[in-house]
């Protein structure tokens, strides 16, 4: 997987710089972000002055420029220019995180927060129980085995091992970047959220559904 994730400011949910939908001579399919103002500095075209804008010297920066996280600044409002943003592991490995597991649960255009990401894991690791104990209901029916002692989730499997397992660690956040990815024992959000939300909630919905209770 990439080390590097590209997004906007939309996505990160930042207030963005004044942008123009063209150059001053008119022509600018993805809109222009700033001006570099004296090639000493960048502003956006809220800032710019009249006089700026029209000088011919000074260069634009398009929107589908790429700016490493923060972004390029405004140098008047401070504000982030609305071109891509790049956001590096190495660099900022919590924004990083979010971003790779929003996409990974489905939120494309969101950066959801740690508490979000458990939430969602949480639901998707209880869907995935609750479906992997369905094929035994059947067998046990109401009032049967399940009445009184709870089913066992059957971890020693191959399916447990080489599907279940790394697929509840995937919705938890950890990657599988290869062999010896999970042999790792990061000390990190991710294993928090693997262990205390992912693993129950997987149980509890195996638990639920084995007992024949909804969903
Ligand atoms: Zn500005």
């Amino acid at each position: 997987m990439s080390d590097i994730i590209v997004t906007d400011n939309d996505t990160l949910d930042r207030e963005t710089a004044v942008s123009k939908s063209q150059t001053p001579n008119g022509h600018a399919p993805y809109g222009v972000a700033g001006m570099f103002v004296d090639d000493a500095h960048i502003v956006c075209a809220g800032c710019v002055s009249d006089e700026e804008w029209h000088n011919e010297d000074n260069s634009v920066m398009f929107g589908d420029a790429e700016s490493d996280y923060p972004g390029t600044l405004c140098a008047d409002c401070e504000k982030p220019l609305d071109t891509h943003i790049l956001v590096y592991k190495s660099q900022d490995p919590k924004l990083f995180f979010r971003l790779r597991m929003s996409e990974e649960l489905g939120e494309y255009n969101e950066c959801l927060t740690i508490e979000q990401i458990a939430e969602k894991a949480k639901e998707k690791a209880y869907e995935m129980g609750y479906a992997e104990a369905s094929p035994i209901e059947g067998e046990y029916g109401e009032g049967g085995e399940f009445a009184d002692s709870k089913p066992e989730v059957p971890t020693d499997s191959a399916r447990w091992a080489n599907i279940l397992a790394p697929k509840l660690r995937s919705i938890a956040g950890y990657e599988d970047s290869g062999y010896g990815t999970y042999q790792e024992l990061p000390i990190d959000v991710v294993h928090d959220i693997y262990n205390e939300d992912v693993s129950t909630a997987f149980r509890e919905g195996y638990y639920d559904c084995a007992e024949g209770k909804e969903q």
